[in-house]
C-alpha cells in the first residue's frame, strides 16, 4: 500500500525531473548609448564597446537601434517557439534600451547566467559601401593573438560549427528579399573583414577567456551590410523591413534549436593553448 503522501512526492519528483534543464541564450544587441569616439581610428579607449558604427544607406537608421530591434525579435521568437521551450531555451538580452555597455560588461552577463549560447548582433558597413553578405565572427585558432588578447580559443571548433549554422540559416532566410547566400561566411580573424569591428568584437574575446563559459558557443553575427544601398532598400524598406526582421529571428531560433538538440557540451573547461 503506497501512502498518498509518498505518491504525491513521487509525482512531484517525476514531473520535475522531466522538465528540461534551462538553456540560457544571451542575445547581445551591439552598440548603444551616446559615447563619443575617442581615438583617431574611430575605436574607443579601454574596454568600451562603440556607440553605433554602421549607418544605413537610406532612412538614416543607426546600427544600435537595429541591433536592439532584432535582438528583441529573437527573444520574442524564442519565447513563442514550442520547440525552443521543449529544449528549455530562455532568452536574455544584455541591454533593453539605448544604453552604453562595455565589451566586458556584455560578456559578464553571459558568464553570470552560465549561457549555452552567446550571440552578439550587429550590422555591417564597408569602406566601398558595396560589400554584402551575412557574416559570422568567432575567436579563431587561425589567429593566435586574437584582437590584442593572447590566447587561443580552445572551443573554436564548436564556435565555428555554430556560426556556420547561424550564418547559413540567416542568409537563406534573407534570400527571398534579395540577399546572396553565396556571399555569406564565417570569419575567424577580424583583420580580414570589418576592421571597424574592433570594439564590438572584443566582447567575444572577453567571453571566450572566461573559463565559466565552457558550455557556451560564442559568436558575433553581422546580419547584412546596411550601408549598401541595394541591401538597405530591402532590409530597411517600409514594405519588407518587418518581414526581414521576423525571418532573421525565425532562422536564428531554428539554428539555436538545431544546436541545442545535437550539442554535447564539454563537462569541464578545456585548456587554453
Ligand atoms: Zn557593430
Amino acid at each position: 500500500m503506497i501512502s498518498p503522501r509518498f505518491l504525491a512526492l513521487l509525482i512531484f519528483f517525476l514531473t520535475h525531473s522531466l522538465v528540461a534543464a534551462s538553456a540560457i541564450i544571451v542575445i547581445d544587441p551591439g552598440h548603444g548609448g551616446e559615447r563619443e569616439k575617442d581615438r583617431s581610428d574611430g575605436s574607443q579607449k579601454g574596454h568600451g564597446s562603440s556607440w553605433n558604427n554602421a549607418h544605413s544607406a537610406t532612412g538614416g537608421y543607426l546600427e544600435k537601434k537595429l541591433t536592439l530591434e532584432y535582438s528583441q525579435e529573437i527573444a520574442k521568437a524564442l519565447a513563442a517557439s514550442p520547440r525552443a521551450q521543449k529544449l528549455g531555451a530562455k532568452g536574455i538580452l544584455t541591454r533593453h534600451s539605448d544604453q552604453q555597455l562595455s565589451a566586458m560588461g556584455r560578456a559578464a552577463i553571459a558568464v553570470e547566467h552560465r549561457a549555452r549560447v552567446f550571440l552578439s548582433i550587429h550590422f555591417n558597413g564597408s569602406s566601398s559601401h558595396r560589400a554584402e553578405g551575412t557574416r559570422g565572427y568567432i575567436c579563431s585558432e587561425d589567429h593566435p593573438h586574437w584582437e590584442y588578447m593572447h590566447f587561443i580559443n580552445p572551443y573554436a571548433d564548436r564556435d565555428r560549427a555554430f556560426s556556420d549554422l547561424v550564418v547559413k540559416k540567416v542568409a537563406n532566410a534573407l534570400q527571398p528579399f534579395g540577399a546572396d547566400p553565396t556571399k555569406a561566411k564565417t570569419i575567424g580573424d577580424s583583420k580580414h573583414d570589418g576592421g571597424h569591428l574592433k570594439d564590438g568584437i572584443r566582447t567575444l574575446g572577453f567571453a571566450r577567456q572566461d573559463t565559466h563559459l565552457y558550455q557556451a558557443v560564442v559568436m558575433l553575427l553581422e546580419v547584412e551590410f546596411i550601408d549598401n544601398p541595394k541591401i538597405s532598400q530591402w532590409l530597411l524598406g517600409p514594405e519588407t523591413r518587418d518581414k526581414a526582421r521576423q525571418a532573421v529571428a525565425a532562422a536564428i531560433v531554428t539554428a539555436i534549436c538545431d544546436h541545442l538538440e545535437h550539442d554535447t557540451p564539454p563537462t569541464q573547461p578545456r585548456k587554453s593553448r
